[in-house]
């Protein structure tokens, strides 16, 4: 059977949510039942009827109960009396196990006839039991077929509370679950946003580290070394000593670029300012400067892009 109903003692029970959102929710919960109200006569007339075939089920299965134990109680009081018996043969048996199997062993002969007796009893007994199950009226009750509720009552539907998405069961319309959902999926959200913090303040690191290194590389790899190989810039070929040359990561350090001396190259200021991070492709096509003739000076100077 479908509960409806909410329970207003469940408010008492969740400190993750304050007593207002649970009012909220259950107010929420109450006008999603009143549309599941579309369906009362549907769903009363339903409830009616598989109850009514689980009563009848109910009452066969009861009437087969009585039977066996007016038809078969008898036999099968008399087999357990036979099967007491043979216990006081265990000593002398080895198996006894498998009465109706082709063998059974004796460690002595003395107590064979005797226990074969009992056991000549059991079979016959154990297939009375048989034969007498198959008369047996009530031998197959067929389960009821029970009529399903309408389509949209076991529909999963989507509810969103205080910005929290959840999914839930007609079915386990209850307050103690929703309250459960929603704060399981605060939980997951808080995770998650924890998760971002974290992996930001990483990247914000790696940044900082990139740049230390850079400033290192400043001193190993000084500018007159690229100027004894070129006096300009590789960018705008404007004269690099005129113009306050700037070491320049050539794929940004914000997309994870490297501070290798393969990556690093000097450029006037104003390449440097238009550049920003920007990839080599972004800057060349943003301010339409030859790529090929950027290369060809980057390959001079060794450089990876
Ligand atoms: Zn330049």
């Amino acid at each position: 059977m479908v509960s409806r109903k909410s329970n207003i003692k469940f408010f008492k029970k969740f400190e993750a949510l304050t007593l207002e959102e649970l009012i909220k929710l259950r107010s929420a919960h109450e006008k999603l039942l009143q549309n599941e109200n579309d369906f009362p006569q549907t769903i009363k007339s339903i409830e009616k009827i598989n109850f009514h075939k689980e009563k009848e089920y109910n009452e066969q299965r009861e009437l087969s109960n009585k039977w066996h134990i007016e038809n078969l109680s008898p036999l099968i009081n008399e087999k357990y009396k036979l099967n007491s018996a043979l216990k006081q043969f265990r000593l002398g048996l080895i198996s006894i196990n498998n009465i109706f199997g082709k063998s059974i062993f004796y460690e002595n002969n003395y107590y064979k006839q005797d226990a074969e007796k009992i056991i000549k009893n059991l079979k016959s007994i154990e297939l009375l039991l048989n034969s007498k199950y198959e008369q047996n009226p009530y031998k197959h009750i067929p389960i009821p077929n029970y009529i399903p509720y309408p389509i949209g009552i076991n529909k999963i539907k989507t509810f969103r509370f205080k910005g929290v998405s959840c999914k839930v069961n007609f079915e386990e319309l209850d307050l103690l679950l929703w309250s459960k959902l929603i704060i399981s999926k605060k939980e997951e959200l808080k995770h998650k946003e924890k998760k971002l913090l974290t992996l930001k303040a990483k990247v914000a690191s790696n940044n900082i580290e990139t740049r230390k290194i850079a400033s290192t590389y400043k001193r190993k790899y000084p500018l007159y070394v690229q100027l004894e190989i070129l006096d300009r810039c590789p960018y705008c070929s404007s004269k690099l000593e005129d113009y306050k040359p700037v070491l320049e990561h050539i794929f940004p350090v914000s997309m994870g670029g490297k501070s290798t001396e393969s990556n690093l190259v000097w450029i006037c200021n104003t390449c440097n300012m238009k550049k920003s991070s920007l990839t080599l492709s972004q800057f060349t096509k943003k301010y339409k400067i030859s790529r090929k003739r950027i290369e060809n000076k980057l390959d001079l100077l060794n450089k990876i892009y």
